[in-house]
């Protein structure tokens, strides 16, 4: 099928290799072919964009950097966004900035960080896009006392499904915001973000903690997410070598001149001879991750992700749970296991959260062979059976991962939230064009 998109010639492409780049992504398991992708020079080219593809009932998805795993960026005979291109990052000014969407967090710290200023809440993966990860939610080491990062946000430009252009705060035009935020693409592509900061110090002490012991584990990350004295905060699990799992604590501390490891691990339980130090630059500790993910490679593996917000009272059991019934060659070459404490502010937007003033977001992170044809359907499985027992004591899917949702399950999902939404999305969206992959509405 061509597109014809008015006045937008220069910037639509349509060669084979850039089209089969956008009908794949991080999990290779969904493969949706579009049309045509934009790389929009200006943020005038994606309203063009979207009042033609309104008109025309062609449907359109914004793409960050690719990384959700299930095909929601991803638009059948349609067109892609690539958002990649509107990447500017303005002044700091009084505590916050303005960046477009297209950036990644890595840009953004490599901005703020040598100036003594950070977004509260950073993923832990920073090659991810602004517009990607407030579109669903961006869970990081700060979220056990600053909540997500759409809980940050100070306001937003849209781009609506109709074409039209429109700021949107917590005072300007609510509905969009808190839709928007957390909304998976549904209601218009955020175009930028005005970002609240806050001051970092620049060195970062960061601690590794290791356990074999599932209760010390957790007792250690509930006392250091109570005591709120460090600045980041989550847990991994990884195969034992006597079988079964160990358990790691990632904490950092930022510092300008000292700072006391002996006041900072007072009173945990896990063993001295189990603890490493690192003393890292700031913005050296914040791609940490990336470094290791990028050294891994072996991103050509189709993964399948179970990623799922709990109850804070409910984690020990749920977890202990899944751990038995996960054998750790399920995790395949590339796979891993994280758990993120989330302060729950319960502010209105699109990402829901259970119940409770502290929640952990659990993923299981699974890559297997693309010669194995019994993985993608295995472990589909597998991630429905888990939202399944995570709904049922009061979870919430993280929508980032592979859990296959119906339309009706969307609707339980978002429970009182939904009407609002459906009339957010038949103001803002009446075409139904934006974002079809996540199957919503
Ligand atoms: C290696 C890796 C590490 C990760 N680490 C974390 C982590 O630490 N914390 C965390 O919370 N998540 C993490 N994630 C998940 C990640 O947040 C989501 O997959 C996120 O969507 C990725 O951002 P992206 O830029 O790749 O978005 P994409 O995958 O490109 O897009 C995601 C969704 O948002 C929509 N979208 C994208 N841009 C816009 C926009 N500007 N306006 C409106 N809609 C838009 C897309 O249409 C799509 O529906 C990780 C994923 C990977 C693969």
């Amino acid at each position: 099928m061509t597109i014809s998109l008015p006045g937008l010639d220069a910037v639509l492409v349509t060669d084979e290799a850039t089209l089969t780049a956008c009908a794949r992504d991080y999990g290779r398991v969904v493969h949706r072919m579009p049309s045509a992708v934009l790389r929009p020079a200006a943020v005038r080219d994606v309203v063009e964009a979207l009042r033609s593809c309104g008109d025309q009932a062609l449907p359109v998805a914004a793409r960050g950097q690719g990384h959700s795993t299930a095909g929601q960026a991803q638009v059948e005979s349609g067109l892609v966004i690539d958002m990649s291109t509107l990447d500017d990052i303005g002044p700091i000014q009084d505590g916050r900035m303005r960046v477009q969407a297209g950036a990644t967090w890595r840009q953004v710290l490599s901005r703020t960080v040598p100036l003594g200023w950070s977004p509260p809440v950073v993923t832990g993966y920073t090659g991810l896009s602004v517009g990607g990860t407030l579109s669903m939610g961006g869970i990081g080491a700060a979220s056990f006392r600053r909540g997500p990062q759409v809980d940050n946000v100070l306001a937003l430009q849209v781009v609506t499904g109709e074409g039209q252009l429109m700021t949107c705060s917590s005072s300007e035009h609510p509905e969009l915001f808190s839709a928007v935020l957390g909304g998976v693409g549904q209601y218009g592509v955020i175009v930028e973000a005005t970002l609240a900061l806050t001051p970092v110090a620049p060195r970062a002490r960061y601690h590794l903690l290791g356990y074999d012991d599932a209760d010390a584990f957790f007792a250690d990350l509930r006392t250091l997410t109570t005591r709120d004295r460090v600045d980041g905060l989550y847990g991994q699990v990884l195969p034992s070598a006597q079988g079964g799992w160990s358990y790691l604590l990632h904490v950092v501390e930022f510092y300008s001149s000292t700072s006391s490891d002996s006041a900072l691990l007072a009173g945990l339980r896990s063993a001295p001879g189990a603890r490493t130090v690192m003393d890292l630059d700031t913005l050296a500790f914040s791609t940490v991750v990336d470094e290791q993910l990028e050294a891994l490679g072996l991103t050509h593996l189709p993964r399948v992700w179970r990623d799922v917000f709990l109850p804070g009272s409910r984690i020990e059991a749920f977890v202990a749970d899944a751990l038995a019934e996960l054998a750790a060659e399920e995790l395949g070459p590339a796979g891993f296991v994280l758990l993120f404490p989330i302060r729950n502010a319960a502010r209105p937007c699109a990402l829901r959260l259970p119940e409770e003033e502290q929640v952990v977001l659990f993923d299981i992170c699974t890559s297997g062979s693309p010669e194995d044809p019994d993985y993608v359907p295995t472990q589909l499985h597998e991630a429905r059976s888990m939202y399944e027992r995570a709904r049922a004591l009061g979870g919430t899917l993280y929508p980032i991962g592979s859990t296959p949702l119906t339309t009706e399950d969307w609707r339980t999902h978002y429970g009182s939230g939904y009407q609002a939404l459906r009339t957010a999305k038949e103001h803002y969206d009446p075409a139904i064009v934006l974002t079809p992959g996540a199957e919503i509405f």
